[in-house]
């Protein structure tokens, strides 16, 4: 008679308990989301502890983060008790190849106690070789090459190891000398870099079989989560270390692949099952997180990829709430919908539970979008979190360039003075800075004063008095400049005129173009200011809220940090071309980069338990100049059956008139999946105004709305009409040009608008 299974196996579906159980030989756990890999993974590395078949010490478990590695040693703990303490080698792939590292330095040239370089210092030292090679640093940037080596680097490539061709990616052919360089400097610094950690495991391993022996020895058990991540550097280091055991367990979704753009290869998922031949492949079929028409608009969208393995899921959960879709009118509208939707789901109503803040996620596509978010929330005093990155105003980029404007405005600003005086790079090192400092202590003058009294010495080198000089200059010039245009104007003139923008153009690094989006978003958002002094009050007071952690508060990130997270309640923003799918993965990759963006869409649907609330806005300001954007085709290809669209708008900025909103749009035409041009824009349209009967036709094929055709080209005002527009409120009409009226508005004086935007009033 077979023993009572033990508790943490209970409850576990059989091919999940097969996964758990299936202890020994290579697996491959390869299913869709939600659908327990995670879970299995933490229940099989407590049940080979439970059944003694290893020690905590001969358990090799890589997850994404570090932040999955504490919960899933939590999870154990709770499973198997302090035993779980014992997990060392419980990381992610870099702080395990760091630890491996560590003892075996000396077998890649380095001591034990190397230093990891940052990015920053593995630019200098990149520019010193370039320097030293007499490599023209404008034409062939240190960032470019930069960039290179980690690629180089991912790909499991040490400078013997690289490919002719891709020497001539760089300085005439030259990429592999350089890259043999850096690495010898690197070495006589006794220092790597990020990509290193894994490419010296390879070499230690392959190098030193003896070493390997002894991690084959070491580790019985080998499993990573997320394995659809991983880059070719990584799948080698873990083949390296399963080859003699095979103990090795995966888990992942290809259709959650999100990382190619760093070199993951969900290649890899087909070459485990030809370098682990025999190997077992589970597949989890059974989603237990989200409820059903979630799942199935998730489904639905990912079935547009054509390169995918494919799968089924489904859900016991049926019902629950279709995925919302709202299209508003700008950003500012939908940071103010999503933010009333909280305080409503904070509150909760007749027939629904009050939801905790934490159990509310706002996943963006990119770091701009949480700007407009995190304003209305200090505004409202709702508690929220920025996940696995800075705040918007704490960013690097925001801080230097609201440090500029605190230098135009005041020259006693010392901190500010210290931030940008070197920012972007323009030679007046740390030494000259802090000579400046001494100056301006010693006279009691702020360090701006003391900079223009070194200038007229030779207290400095004359490179460095040269570049002090055009400093100061352009500061001048900037603060003659503030009393003349638009502060907005003048960020961005700032921005060009010290480099700073120009520098982050050349920065090949991930981070970079997200980095200019936010300094896009922050002059954007500067026009709401009056002045500059009253924008950077405002700033100090946003700065200013209470930033202790909090155990309740509204999580915000990128939807790249919400893999593997689950939430009751979603909120997808920005569903727009060109925010999301990103203009860049298609420019960049094509049909290619767009499979990524659906992959990266799936991955957000699927983090929603209970709800799923997808928006789009008619329009963004980019540097203070509006462009109109067209709903995501994401939009369209969420099933119709598994979507709603919202009887609500975002719009709640009217007068006493706009009180009625809730009935208003009732009777508008259903919109929300179908926006093939060129009837999107009226489609849209209708979801403000309410409603034309007739005018609007939305016409349903193959389970899609597919058209939205119009019937009345005539525009429906005339001289005289009361109006209200959105966003300049009541006014008359004083001319009408097809569909362009011009309104003289009570509030906001003449104004030429589109007649989509306005509603007639009785
Ligand atoms: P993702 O692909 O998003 O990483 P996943 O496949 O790793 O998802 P998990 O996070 O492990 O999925 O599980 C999703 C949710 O389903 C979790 O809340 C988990 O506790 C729950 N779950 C998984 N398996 C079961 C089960 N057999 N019974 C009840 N709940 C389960
Ligand atoms: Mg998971």
């Amino acid at each position: 008679v077979r023993a009572a299974a033990p508790d943490y196996l209970e409850g576990l579906n059989p091919e999940q308990r097969e996964a758990v159980e299936t202890t020994d030989g290579p697996v491959l756990v390869l299913a869709g989301a939600g659908t327990g890999k995670t879970r299995v993974l933490t229940t099989r590395l407590a049940h080979i502890l439970a059944t003694g078949k290893a020690r905590p010490w001969e358990l090799l478990a890589v997850t994404f983060t570090n932040k999955a590695a504490r919960e899933m040693r939590e999870r154990i703990t709770a499973i198997i008790g302090p035993q779980a303490e014992g997990l060392r080698w419980l990381g992610t792939f870099h702080s395990v190849a760091a630890q491996i590292l560590r003892k075996h330095a000396e077998l890649v040239g380095l001591k034990s106690n190397y230093t990891i370089l940052d990015q920053d210092d593995q630019e200098r030292l990149i520019k010193q070789v370039l320097e030293a090679e007499n490599v023209d640093a404008k034409r062939w940037p240190p960032k470019m090459l930069a960039g290179l080596i980690d690629h180089w680097k991912n790909r499991g490539w040490t400078p013997d190891k690289l490919p002719p061709a891709e020497s001539a990616h760089f300085a005439n052919n030259r990429g592999q000398a350089l890259y043999r360089l850096y690495q010898e400097r690197l070495r006589v610094l006794n220092a790597c870099d990020f990509g290193d950690l894994l490419l010296h495991n390879l070499t230690i391993f392959t190098g030193h079989p003896d070493v390997l022996a002894d991690y084959h020895e070491r580790f019985r058990y080998l499993l990573v989560d997320e394995y659809q991540d991983t880059n070719v550097a990584q799948y080698l280091w873990l083949r390296l270390l399963a080859q003699k055991r095979q103990n090795v367990c995966c888990v992942g979704d290809d259709d959650q692949s999100i990382y190619g753009w760093r070199g993951a290869e969900v290649d890899n998922i087909l070459r485990f099952e030809r370098d682990f031949p025999g190997a077992k492949v589970i597949r989890l079929e059974r989603n237990y997180r989200s409820t059903s028409h979630i799942l199935a608009a998730a489904s639905g969208l990912i079935a547009a990829n054509k390169s995918r393995l494919g799968k089924t899921l489904w859900t016991e959960a049926e019902g629950g709430e279709k995925v919302i879709v709202r299209g508003v009118w700008d950003g500012e509208a939908e940071s103010r919908l999503i933010a009333d939707e909280i305080e409503r789901a904070k509150k909760g109503g007749a027939d629904k539970n009050p939801r905790k803040y934490r159990d509310m996620a706002i996943l963006v596509r990119a770091s701009f979008q949480m700007r407009a978010f995190e304003e209305r929330f200090v505004m409202l005093q709702i508690p929220y979190t920025v996940v696995g990155g800075p705040r918007f105003f704490e960013r690097a980029e925001i801080r230097d360039a609201h440090a500029y404007l605190r230098l135009i405005q005041s020259e006693d600003d010392d901190l500010a003075f210290e931030r940008i005086v070197n920012v972007p790079k323009r030679g007046i090192g740390e030494t000259t800075v802090q000579k400046l400092l001494q100056v301006a202590r010693l006279n009691g003058v702020p360090a701006v004063a003391a900079a223009r009294q070194v200038v007229l010495t030779d207290e400095l080198a004359a490179r460095t008095r040269t570049a002090l000089a055009n400093f100061l200059r352009d500061l001048d010039r900037w603060r003659a400049e503030a009393g003349r245009m638009p502060h907005p104007r003048l960020m961005e003139a700032v921005l060009e005129e010290s480099g700073y923008t120009d520098a982050l153009r050349l920065d090949k690094s991930p981070t970079a173009q997200g980095r200019l989006e936010n300094l896009k978003e922050l002059v954007q958002a500067m026009g709401n200011s009056e002045n500059l002094q009253a924008y950077l009050e405002h700033v100090s007071l946003v700065m200013d809220m209470d930033r202790g952690p909090q155990a309740d508060a509204v999580q915000i990130m990128t939807l790249h940090s919400a893999k593997g997270l689950e939430f009751p309640l979603v909120f997808l923003p920005g569903w727009e071309e060109g925010v999301f799918p990103s203009q860049r993965s298609m420019d960049e990759s094509g049909e290619k980069g767009l499979e990524e963006e659906r992959r990266l869409a799936y991955v957000g649907i699927t983090r929603a338990r209970e709800e799923a609330r997808v928006s789009f806005a008619a329009n963004r300001q980019v540097y203070g100049r509006w462009t109109s954007q067209l709903p995501s085709r994401f939009v369209d290809e969420l099933p119709l059956a598994n979507v709603e669209a919202s009887s609500e708008t975002g719009y709640y900025g009217g007068g006493p008139g706009m009180q009625q909103h809730g009935s208003r749009w009732d009777e508008s035409p259903s919109f929300g999946a179908g926006y093939s041009s060129p009837g999107w824009k009226r489609a849209q349209a209708s979801n403000y105004k309410g409603s034309h009967p007739g005018r609007q036709q939305v016409i349903e094929g193959e389970g899609r709305l597919v058209a939205v055709s119009e019937s009345s080209a005539a525009s429906a005002y005339k001289r005289g009409d009361r109006v209200f527009h959105i966003k300049f409120g009541y006014g008359h009409v004083r001319g009408v040009e097809g569909n362009k009226l011009t309104v003289d508005f009570d509030k906001a004086g003449e104004k030429k608008v589109i007649d989509s935007f306005v509603e007639k009033q009785a």
